[in-house]
């Protein structure tokens, strides 16, 4: 008898300080959830866990029932509707008979009545199956609870920041599932967390302690001491019960010492952080200075474009990507062969569609929306300049992030703006977008590589696609709900004391 597996992806990093709304529509990336056959097309072939999960349920042969899957960017809490209409395919899935489970899950999802979202899948999965195997990936941003980890058999996550290793993840969880499934091996899982939330700036493994952490999880996997390691670093702008500083280790509870050494590998893991933790907390930088440390670095054409990084507005964290602050300084400051992408403001599109390629317009851009969480209010920014592109906004993954995956920018127009000291193109979607690949700017006939300087509403995905071509990077203080100094949330329901936010 063939086996039957079931594969499913229902992935939302919540920022509960965001003002931006998930209604159904936004997962699919624009085009609503994909459910059944159109969720394994959705994603077969990607650099996605769903897709290394697809693969090897293909080359086992195993029937492959695929319910749901269901990514939106980072975006406020979804409402229980929503999350019911991902959630009872799934179960309707596992009840139909299964004999593995294997989720694509986020790690940091909020449901507007329930801050522990996966938690609450797997407990739904495991009333149904009690004893079917279910292996999870979550994302390097994941606020892990104590229930999900008790209720899965099998955790993984990313190792990389940017995230180019999803595939690998999804790889790894299945390969450890399918062992068991299959009685070569048992694993046991340890874990822990720190009352510490690192700042998302200082998460990248060259940037803070997660390399050195990185390194001891990688070591131990090649020698064989545990089956996998996961460092969590959390999701810090998701205000849960669980928002911490996590480790989780796989062992092989058929070797004698299987569930020490994982326990040895996890207590290793979490001394670095705990010994390091000061280098996890970010010092905020003044934005005027931001910019024009970044305009003297471009004066002499350099080779590569000169980045501005807007990342305390980014939408892949959350920011409503309409904050004009950093746009402003670099048109006040004159930064000549700019391109800047993308600010998301559908009315702007709207009147430079109308207005038509070629044309003059002044727009009042960004700024339509207000961030009571953080007492910010949208301010927009005025500005004339002629229409040089439209598009669909229809992409598709070329670089080595999310590599093969379509998305959906909705329509898109170019503003072109020339002042006294130069020229600015700004990139103006309908939709959300964190720019981690070039076709951000290619696809509306803008060539990254030749510009100057680009200012990019990213924090670190970025890097994925613009830190090889860069020749500077430089990080633009700005405003918004994805502040990477954690002072100024209100916090309501992440234990305290936690550093950096208390001493
Ligand atoms: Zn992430």
């Amino acid at each position: 008898m063939p086996q039957r597996f079931v594969i499913a992806l229902i992935k939302h990093e919540t920022n509960t300080f965001s003002p931006i709304e998930t209604p159904l529509e936004r997962f699919g990336h624009g085009r609503g959830p994909a459910f059944g056959r159109d969720a394994r097309d959705a994603y077969a072939g990607s650099a996605t866990p769903m897709a290394a999960y697809i693969d090897i349920a293909v080359r086992e042969g195993a029937e492959i029932v695929t319910p749901v899957a269901a990514e939106a960017w980072p975006s406020a809490a979804c409402s229980r509707a929503t999350f019911e209409t991902l959630v009872r395919p799934l179960e309707a899935a596992v009840r139909d008979g299964c004999d593995a489970v294997f989720l694509d899950l986020h790690g940091a999802m909020v449901v507007t009545d329930n801050d522990d979202a996966e938690g609450e899948i797997l407990a739904r999965l495991r009333a149904i199956a009690p004893a079917v195997p279910i292996a999870v990936t979550f994302d390097y941003h994941t606020n892990l609870s104590p229930a999900t980890v008790g209720l899965a058999n099998v955790i993984t996550g990313y190792k990389t920041y940017p995230h180019v290793d999803m595939y690998e993840a999804g790889r790894q969880a299945g390969e450890i599932l399918l062992a068991s499934v299959q009685g070569r091996v048992k694993p046991v899982m340890k874990w822990g967390s720190l009352a510490l939330v690192p700042s998302i700036m200082r998460h990248a493994p060259e940037d803070g302690p997660s390399g050195e952490i990185l390194a001891i999880a990688r070591a131990a996997e090649r020698r064989g001491d545990v089956l996998a390691a996961t460092l969590l670093p959390a999701f810090a702008h998701a205000d849960t019960r669980f928002t911490a500083l996590s480790a989780v280790v796989v062992g092989d509870a058929m070797r004698r010492d299987g569930a020490a050494r994982a326990q040895a590998v996890c207590d290793a893991m979490l001394q670095v952080a705990r010994t390091r933790r000061g280098e996890y907390a970010y010092t905020p930088t003044n934005l005027a200075q931001d910019v024009a440390r970044a305009h003297a670095l471009g004066r002499d054409g350099p080779d590569g474009p000169v980045l501005l990084i807007d990342h305390c507005d980014n939408c892949g964290s959350g920011g409503t990507q309409d904050v004009m602050a950093v746009v402003e300084e670099i048109l006040k400051q004159g930064l000549d062969d700019i391109a800047i992408a993308p600010i998301r403001d559908p009315q702007a599109v709207r009147m430079m569609i109308a207005a038509g390629t070629g044309n003059n317009v002044t727009l009042s851009l960004g700024g339509k929306t207000d961030m009571p969480s953080i007492g910010l209010a949208g301010r927009p920014l005025t500005v004339s300049g002629k229409v040089r592109t439209i598009t669909d906004g229809e992409i598709v993954f070329r670089g080595p992030m999310y590599t093969g995956l379509k998305s959906h920018l909705g329509p898109t127009a170019v503003l072109e703006v020339t002042g006294a000291r130069g020229t600015a193109q700004i990139v103006v979607t309908s939709l959300h977008h964190e720019p981690f690949d070039l076709v951000i700017f290619r696809h509306c006939g803008i060539e990254p590589t030749r510009k100057r300087f680009l200012m990019l509403k990213s924090r670190i995905h970025y890097r994925a696609g613009f830190k090889p071509i860069a020749s500077h990077i430089v990080e633009c203080h700005g405003a918004g709900v994805t502040n990477a100094d954690l002072s100024v949330y209100r916090y309501r329901r992440l234990p305290r004391p936690s550093f950096p936010l208390d001493p």
